[in-house]
């Protein structure tokens, strides 16, 4: 698959919530540009199954079993990758979940599974890579989301989350330029995944069911080709941020 043409020839990427939607499809194209890819999430068989598909098509991938609310799990899996490849080039922090409601009848459980896991977890795992980041002159790319810019009703929990992964990387990139890391945060509108799946609060999932039954929305695959350009600059390049909506979406 990859040729010494290829634009990320000779990268090591590590992608976290591969086993499906936005993760799944930007693995499969930084592998098709030439990366050796890691595809990390807790659903074995889906990494199996993907890197079986990436491996068949000539490309270089490694399945790492991973809960990214887990200290221990994120050092693992860090070891592995630079066990296998000897580097980290590229770290796309994409696992994430999202259970919508409104604050008043919010599961304080949820919103603690969802700081652990996309504000904490993400946190954490770009501390435990950017020593190998360092070294490779390399990029990270958090996926944030509309909610990270626009505190929208109903949203509260998911958007403090969002909105902390954008600060977050903001000061990353102001404390790691300086080692020519590069920082690209990306923030989709809504794409067609699972993502929606694990919600519990009915009017919430009824009104994302409605969002989605009534306009065009975004494909995994967009968002990987917007990760992918990012991570595709020449070294002076650092894609600091791409706001990226459907465009049947207003808000
Ligand atoms: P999916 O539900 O399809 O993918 C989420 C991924 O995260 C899965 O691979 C899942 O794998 C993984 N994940 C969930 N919990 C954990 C965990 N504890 N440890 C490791 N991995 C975990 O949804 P999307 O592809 O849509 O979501 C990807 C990212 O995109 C998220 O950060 C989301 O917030 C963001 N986003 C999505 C939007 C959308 O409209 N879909 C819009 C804006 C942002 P597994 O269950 O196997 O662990």
């Amino acid at each position: 698959m990859a040729s010494v043409n290829s634009p990320l020839a000779g990268k090591v990427a590590l992608v976290t919530g591969a086993s499906s939607g936005i993760g799944e499809a930007t693995a499969a194209a930084l592998a098709t540009a030439g990366a050796k890819v890691a595809v990390a999430a807790r659903r074995a068989d889906r990494l199996s199954a993907l890197a079986g598909r990436i491996e068949r098509a000539g490309g270089n991938a490694l399945a790492i079993e991973a809960d990214i609310a887990s200290n221990g799990d994120i050092a693992a899996m860090i070891d592995k990758v630079v066990a296998q490849w000897g580097r980290l080039d590229i770290l796309v922090n994409n696992a994430g979940i999202m259970l919508l409601s409104p604050a008043a009848e919010a599961d304080l459980d949820d919103w603690r599974r969802m700081i652990e896991l996309n504000l904490i977890g993400l946190m954490a795992t770009t501390k435990a890579a950017l020593p190998h980041l360092k070294a490779a002159k390399g990029h990270v790319v958090n996926v944030s989301s509309v909610a990270g810019r626009v505190a929208n009703p109903g949203a509260s929990g998911y958007a403090a989350t969002k909105f902390g992964v954008v600060a977050f990387s903001e000061s990353l990139r102001r404390e790691v330029y300086a080692d020519k890391v590069r920082v690209s945060v990306i923030e989709p509108g809504l794409v067609r995944t699972e993502l929606g799946d694990h919600i519990t609060n009915e009017q919430s999932k009824a009104g994302l069911d409605h969002r989605l039954a009534t306009m065009e929305a975004l494909t995994a695959e967009d968002i990987a080709n917007a990760i992918l350009y990012a991570v595709s600059q020449p070294p002076r390049v650092n894609v600091n941020e791409i706001l990226i909506r459907p465009t049947d979406q207003e808000r």
